[in-house]
């Protein structure tokens, strides 16, 4: 009876968590998205605690309290911009749990056939999972080096150790009772787990951690199959081609090959030789500024991951809101990787709650920029980097980008001339018809607002 039970939540959350994949596609739908994979989340452990005799409630409970002393105020205290390092983070835990039940389950019962095969993947990706998402989390909070960290056979050694993990794996597989063994497969994944994100820069983590993200969900799958438990195969599924599909996608927006992030010791933060020579650039007040602003008929805003560092969301939107009131059509561009994380502006702009239908996707907007008056770029950089189409010399050279160039009239709101994540300069802020607005992207929206009549008065 309870078994029944049992498999009819498990189908109802399973179908919670693929709706949460849908959902999670357009900002409208983000936030039920979240709620439905909570829902189906909270059903799936409910139903496994029916469906098993749990033993001893009490480790539960202590497993539960010390996660969530952890987790809580992770969730509250980690500012927006260290989210990239906060999923890794995630992810390494997740990774092991999985890798510890495999383990576990080895030393308890040590299967033989199917199942046997299933706790070695499952500990294998568990592992390395572990410590390469450790490994992506301090890259990204720079607390090691984020240069990529490259010898000679590198690739050649990683493959080579990873076939003799996997050579031991196979050989627990088939004979589980030489549990000597166990120790130095485990040894040699954790140990993989870190070269394998040593060459990696700093610049392709982001990348990456979607891609460990997938280990961690075929660990899980694997863990769905030793375990004789269908939702885990779904759940692990689930993430496991998700996770790999934002990593494609991620390639595909910033024009990198796939194996080029794994394998290239690329990501290093590269400065153009030869650009020595002083060119100047025009800038202007925040009176000016609003002065174009107010003028315009369209206005296109593009944010970017100075928006995100200044936290000026909430300001954009009073922008918003005032050029609106005077009749300027006013939409914002977004582009699939600007900010450091799939969906950073999305995140960012609806916080301050602007209209979703203002939001345009790079492909939709780009065709507009030659008809709009104004171009706001708002700690915006390399994804309106002119040389993307041209620069066959270019580190991003060929990335899609947001035509801003195009626009009669181009602004662009940051700090210094300092260049963005790629290290390149960006020939935009040299065209005639670019100004400059320097300062903190907060500070000079607010200053921009106060010069608009219509605000000060309101
Ligand atoms: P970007 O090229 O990194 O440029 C951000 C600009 O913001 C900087 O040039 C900086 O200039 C400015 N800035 C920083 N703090 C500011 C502040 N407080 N106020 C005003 N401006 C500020 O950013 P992007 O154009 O958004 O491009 C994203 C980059 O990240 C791309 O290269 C992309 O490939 C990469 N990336 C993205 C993802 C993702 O998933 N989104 C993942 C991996 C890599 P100043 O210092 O002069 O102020």
């Amino acid at each position: 009876m309870i078994e029944h039970l049992v498999n009819y939540v498990y189908i109802v959350s399973a179908v919670l968590f693929i709706l949460a994949l849908k959902w999670m596609n357009k900002p409208e739908s983000a936030r039920r998205s979240v709620l439905a994979g909570e829902i189906g989340m909270l059903l799936a452990i409910v139903g496994t605690l029916l469906k098993h005799e749990v033993v001893s409630y009490q480790w539960i409970f202590v497993a539960f309290f010390l996660g969530s002393a952890v987790g809580i105020p992770i969730a509250y205290l980690m500012p927006m911009t260290a989210v990239p390092q906060r999923t890794a983070f995630s992810h390494a835990f997740g990774a092991l749990a999985a890798a510890l039940v495999g383990t576990a389950e080895y030393y308890q019962r040590r299967p033989h056939g199917f199942e046997m095969a299933a706790i070695v993947i499952e500990t294998l990706l568990g592992f390395l999972t572990f410590t390469g998402s450790l490994m992506a989390m301090g890259k990204l909070q720079e607390v090691l080096p984020q240069r990529p960290i490259v010898y000679k056979n590198q690739n050649l050694i990683n493959f080579a150790l990873f076939g003799i993990a996997a050579a031991l794996g196979i050989w627990i597989a088939v004979v589980p009772e030489n549990t000597w063994i166990f120790p130095i497969f485990v040894g040699l994944s954790l140990l993989f787990g870190v070269l394998l994100i040593i060459p990696i820069g700093g610049a392709d983590m982001p990348t990456v951690i979607a891609l460990l993200n997938s280990y961690a969900g075929l660990s899980a799958c694997a863990m769905g199959f030793a375990l004789n438990n269908k939702l885990l195969v779904i759940a692990g599924a689930l993430d496991g081609s998700s996770g790999f599909i934002l990593s494609v996608i991620m390639c595909k927006a910033m024009n990198r090959s796939f194996t080029n992030v794994l394998f290239g010791a690329f990501g290093q933060l590269q400065v153009k030789p030869g650009h020595v020579e002083q060119r100047s650039v025009r800038s202007a007040t925040p009176e000016e500024a609003a002065g174009l602003l107010e003028a315009a008929g369209s206005v296109i805003i593009i944010p970017g991951y100075g928006l995100a560092v200044a936290q000026a969301q909430h300001k954009i939107r009073e922008l918003y809101d005032g050029l609106s009131k005077r009749g300027v059509d006013v939409k914002f561009a977004i582009h699939p990787v600007a900010g450091r994380m799939p969906g950073h502006m999305n995140v960012l702009l609806a916080e301050a709650d602007i209209p979703y239908d203002r939001l345009w996707e790079m492909d939709a907007i780009n065709s507009e920029f030659p008809q709009c008056d104004v171009a706001l770029v708002v700690g915006a950089n390399d994804v309106t980097n002119p040389a993307a189409r041209h620069d066959k010399s270019s580190p991003i050279y060929g990335m899609p980008i947001l035509d801003v160039d195009k626009a009669r009239t181009v602004m662009v709101i940051k700090r210094s001339m300092n260049p963005g994540f790629a290290g390149i300069e960006n020939e935009l802020y040299y065209l005639d018809k670019t100004l400059m607005l320097f300062g903190d992207a907060k500070f000079f929206v607010t200053e921009i607002i106060k010069e608009l009549p219509a605000l000060v008065r309101a």
